[in-house]
């Protein structure tokens, strides 16, 4: 089915809906989730329609792709996101035009990182993505590698550590997908005891269009959604 502008603020309200409904019966404040619309693939017209009916910030997984939409809809002045894997010999687009990162993964890139945006004098939120599935196929730190990792990073001052990242295991049993949100909830606990007390660990983004709802009842403060916003992608 194909979506057009017209309907993108239809199925916004009603994925808000689906949001603050998880939010209620998870005995959570309305509000403290946020949606990510995630737009890679998605074209200019349904984006527009998205910032038209009051999104503010897009994800996006490829690096270069994401640039040429920051640029091509500069006059939104929307904020834009880098929810996929990033080389490090792509830092410096990231640097040029990303607010967030949702995928820190890497020493090395942490630091080309930081020496990039000390340059350009100034700072990005970073989110580290941690793989909670065990998945080989999955980026992303494992949750026991967290505590070194943020050891490792801590003297990078340009980096904004903001919370961390995970895509759960894609499986129809909801045990299994649950247990990947709890294990992501667990590395901020500890992080919130034992990380660098520079930064603040708020954020868990996890949850995408099949498994949103058992993420903000497991504590998502970030839902990335991309088909059930702007349908199937090619
Ligand atoms: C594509 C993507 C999403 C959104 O997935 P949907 O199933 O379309 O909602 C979320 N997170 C990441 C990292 C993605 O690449």
């Amino acid at each position: 089915m194909d979506v057009s502008p017209t309907d993108i603020a239809g199925r916004l309200a009603e994925i808000q809906a689906r949001i603050d409904a998880a939010c209620e019966a998870a005995q959570r404040p309305a509000g403290s989730v946020r949606l990510l619309p995630v737009t890679k693939t998605v074209s200019e017209p349904l984006i527009r329609a998205a910032h038209a009916a009051g999104c503010r910030w897009f994800g996006e997984n490829k690096v270069q792709e994401a640039q040429a939409k920051a640029e091509a809809m500069a006059d939104l002045a929307a904020d834009w996101c880098v929810i996929g894997h990033l080389q490090t010999n792509k830092a410096r687009h990231v640097v040029q035009f990303a607010a967030e990162l949702h995928s820190l993964d890497s020493v090395r890139l942490a630091e080309e990182l930081d020496r990039r945006l000390q340059s350009a004098g100034r700072s990005l939120r970073v989110l580290i993505q941690v793989n909670t599935s065990g998945e080989a196929s999955k980026s992303g730190l494992a949750p026991e590698e967290v505590p070194d990792f943020l050891q490792a990073i801590s003297a990078c001052q340009s980096l904004a550590v903001a919370g961390f990242m995970t895509l759960a295991l894609p499986s129809e049993d909801d045990a299994l997908v649950r247990a990947c949100f709890q294990s992501l909830a667990q590395v901020r606990e500890r992080a919130r005891q034992d990380g660098p007390a520079h930064w603040r660990y708020d954020e868990l983004s996890m949850g995408m269009s099949g498994d949103f709802e058992l993420a903000i009842a497991e504590g998502a403060t970030i839902v990335r959604l991309g088909t059930s916003i702007f349908g199937a992608r090619d």
